[in-house]
């Protein structure tokens, strides 16, 4: 939406492509949980921005190279997002687990019972999310510390609010398998462990989808590839490259491509070597 708002701006024709059925990506669990209210509300400003700004937007419409290409657009950004990624533990298949992203969209149907993969900062902020609605939540993690990349005040006052309320929390464990029951791990001390619970929710990190991104290449003149497609992080690093890839004039952009020399590597603009230019 950034980079959209942005060419809007310009005067350009632009048109957003969305396979759901609404717009916000990710940040539509936002309007889930009561301490993401900024986030929300930052999402539904730029909805709006796009609608003011006459924004041509396509939902329920899975894009593919051959319908872009048909589209003869000027310039194609891809900004497909990243999955979930699902370590291979066995069980994570079962009717019981879930992903978090999903997990916010059933947040008040699902059981009372939770065990959580990963305690990163999606999976210690689901834990807080899950525990506020009243569900007994337990964390597993493989790290000796949860969260140990979130800034160190936000860390602070999520690790307090986990313990005020009595989130579980299991660091240097190792996960060994998913049943009906609940989860089986291998402690710190190598002990092997069992809780218990009615859903297991996986917040074991993201995988960028830059095949997908990758795959819209060619479809354009000019293409760029931006935020979690490249690199799979938050908004503040998607909305910087959004502006990015808008603002640095596109002689910049020519003249990198023609410095580069080493055929794999990115610019770091979303740029590569061999495109059309
Ligand atoms: C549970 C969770 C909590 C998070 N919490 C925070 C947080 O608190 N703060 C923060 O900064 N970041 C947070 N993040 C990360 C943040 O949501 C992402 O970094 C950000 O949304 C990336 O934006 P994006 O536009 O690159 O991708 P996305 O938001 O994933 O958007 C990609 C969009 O592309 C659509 N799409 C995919 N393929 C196609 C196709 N072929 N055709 C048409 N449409 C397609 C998808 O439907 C989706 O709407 C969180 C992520 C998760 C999963």
């Amino acid at each position: 939406m950034e980079a959209a708002i942005i060419a809007a701006k310009r005067g350009h024709d632009v048109t957003i492509y969305e396979k759901a059925d609404r717009l916000g990506g990710k940040l539509v669990f936002s309007e889930q949980v009561s301490f993401k209210y900024d986030l929300a509300k930052f999402m539904n400003y730029q909805i709006n921005l796009v609608k003011k700004l006459g924004v041509n937007v396509k939902l329920n419409t899975e894009a593919t190279p051959e319908m872009i290409e048909a589209g003869k657009y000027d310039w194609v950004l891809a900004a497909v997002g990243a999955n979930a990624f699902v370590p291979p533990i066995p069980g994570t298949d079962g009717k019981n687990v879930m992903i978090a992203e999903e997990c916010y969209k059933h947040i008040d149907e699902i059981g009372e019972n939770v065990v959580l993969i990963g305690g990163g900062e999606v999976g210690c902020e689901t834990a807080l999310a899950l525990a506020e609605k009243g569900k007994k939540v337990s964390i597993i993690e493989m790290l000796p510390e949860l969260c140990p990349e979130t800034f160190h005040l936000t860390r602070g006052v999520m690790l307090g609010l986990m313990n005020d309320k009595g989130i579980a929390q299991y660091t240097s464990a190792r996960c060994t398998g998913i049943t009906e029951k609940g989860v089986a791990f291998l402690d710190k001390d190598g002990k092997e462990q069992f809780v218990e619970c009615d859903v297991v929710v996986m917040s074991s990190g993201m995988r960028p989808r830059s095949d997908l991104a990758e795959s819209f290449h060619m479809t354009a003149p000019d293409f760029a590839a931006i935020g979690d497609c490249v690199v799979a992080k938050n908004v503040r690093t998607a909305t910087r490259d959004a502006y990015d890839n808008l603002h640095i004039p596109a002689c910049l952009h020519r003249l990198a491509l023609r410095l580069q020399t080493l055929k794999y590597t990115k610019y770091s603009c979303g740029f590569h070597p061999g495109s059309r230019q």
